[in-house]
């Protein structure tokens, strides 16, 4: 999941404490046995979406996979979210419930899955192409993963978050695209949302400086479209895309090192 900037949308997040959480090395432990689940879980998910499958079907398939191997599904539950995954639909940008809809060829889909192990909750999110996709929407795919890779590589010990900001930014615009800025990945822990908020555009050298040991989850939100205004669903989740244009996400899981980081999803 992701958190939101807009003071709407502020119910997703409860900002407690502005500091950065540091885990021990037995939660850190947790981290990678919460992430091994999650990454198992989309990995096996991703060909699944396929045309003529459900959105509904893919969380479903999403559950039992987390359940038998110990995880709990982390958003369910999590205020009021009834689903195993958020699966957002071309325009459709964060937070889409999954429900009826079938995919169809050409669609791009956002599989966003939570984990809690032992209270250790991971967060990532692969965006796949149903069939055939455009060059346009291929192109889409493939830089927000860049971004995301390259907001991976800023991360080390004692740097600001704003690094990490200034290369998602740096490579989403180079490719031709806009991050949609109101979304936000986020610190994680023993909840979904924390401190710190980690923007997708920024200045590298601000921010909150980044310990080793916290975690957190990087999450490029980038549409191919001209504006970035998003508009909320009746249902009280699904955002999308306001002038109707496609938009992708991808995220990890990395916890802090000395030198680096350690992606645990
Ligand atoms: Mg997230
Ligand atoms: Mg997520």
């Amino acid at each position: 999941m992701t958190h939101l900037l807009l003071p709407q949308f502020t119910f997703l997040y409860t900002p407690s404490v502005t500091q950065c959480q540091v885990f021990t090395p037995a939660e850190i432990e947790l981290f990678r046995k919460s992430g091994a689940i999650l990454r198992a879980c989309l990995d096996a998910l991703a060909p699944k979406a396929v045309a003529g499958i459900s959105t509904l079907e893919l969380d479903q398939f999403a559950e039992a996979f987390i359940r038998k191997r110990g995880g709990v599904p982390a958003f369910k539950g999590y205020k009021g979210y009834a689903h195993t995954l958020c699966t957002s639909v071309n325009d459709e940008v964060v937070h889409g419930i999954p429900g009826r809809r079938v995919l169809i060829d050409g669609d791009i889909v956002a599989l966003d899955c939570g984990v809690a192990f032992e209270g250790i909750i991971t967060d990532a999110c692969v965006s796949v192409g149903v069939g055939q996709i455009t060059p346009q929407a291929s192109k889409l795919l493939s830089v927000t993963k860049s971004a995301l890779a390259a907001g991976v590589a800023a991360v080390r010990g004692g740097s600001r978050v704003g690094d990490i900001s200034s290369a998602v930014q740096g490579v989403v615009e180079a490719g031709g695209f806009r991050c949609v800025s109101a979304l936000t990945g986020h610190g994680l822990g023993y909840t979904v949302h924390q401190f710190p908020d980690v923007p997708n555009i920024g200045k590298a050298g601000t921010g909150p400086t980044l310990p080793v040991g916290t975690a957190i989850a990087i999450e490029p939100i980038v549409t191919a479209g001209k504006s970035i205004e998003i508009t909320q669903a009746d249902d009280g989740w699904t955002l999308s895309m306001a002038d109707g244009a496609l938009s992708a996400h991808f995220e990890h899981t990395v916890v802090v090192t000395e030198r680096g980081c350690e992606v645990v999803a």
